[in-house]
């Protein structure tokens, strides 16, 4: 029932794909970011320079996502072309993935070790979907 409840959550994400196995995230470049001005993006837990403005996407329409995870953890994940300062651990996964047909690796702070999400991967297309609360920009006090 547990993967159940993951799955429907995934869906609604992701509704306006439909349902077609050819169906996936739409990825484009998005030159402003809504929420925040961000100047250099760091990680918050040692200030590592991660990734900048410029690498700023959205998927699915979105840059920021708000996904639940299968222990019922929810992250507010931003999504980035590219994170210089992330180092990519572990073996892909397809399994659960919250972008379709996308398989994720973990994504870490390179200096500190940190989680600070996943990178997406689908034959050409990749993005790293990174948890908001562990960044900060250089402006952030
Ligand atoms: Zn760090």
């Amino acid at each position: 029932m547990k993967k159940n409840k993951h799955q429907n959550k995934q869906s609604l994400n992701l509704s306006s794909s439909g349902e077609k196995p050819s169906a996936g995230a739409r990825i484009k470049t998005e030159k402003k970011f809504g929420l925040k001005k961000w100047n250099i993006i760091l990680c918050k837990n040692c200030g590592n320079a991660i990734t900048s403005p410029e690498t700023i996407i959205s998927v699915n329409d979105k840059h920021i996502h708000t996904l639940t995870n299968l222990e019922d953890i929810t992250f507010d994940i931003g999504c980035f072309s590219s994170a210089n300062g992330s180092t990519i651990f572990g073996d892909s996964s397809p399994e659960f993935t919250w972008f379709k047909g996308f398989t994720w690796n973990l994504s870490i702070c390179s200096n500190c070790l940190i989680h600070l999400g996943w990178y997406y991967q689908r034959k050409n297309e990749t993005f790293f979907g990174l948890i908001v609360d562990r960044l900060m920009d250089t402006k952030s006090p």
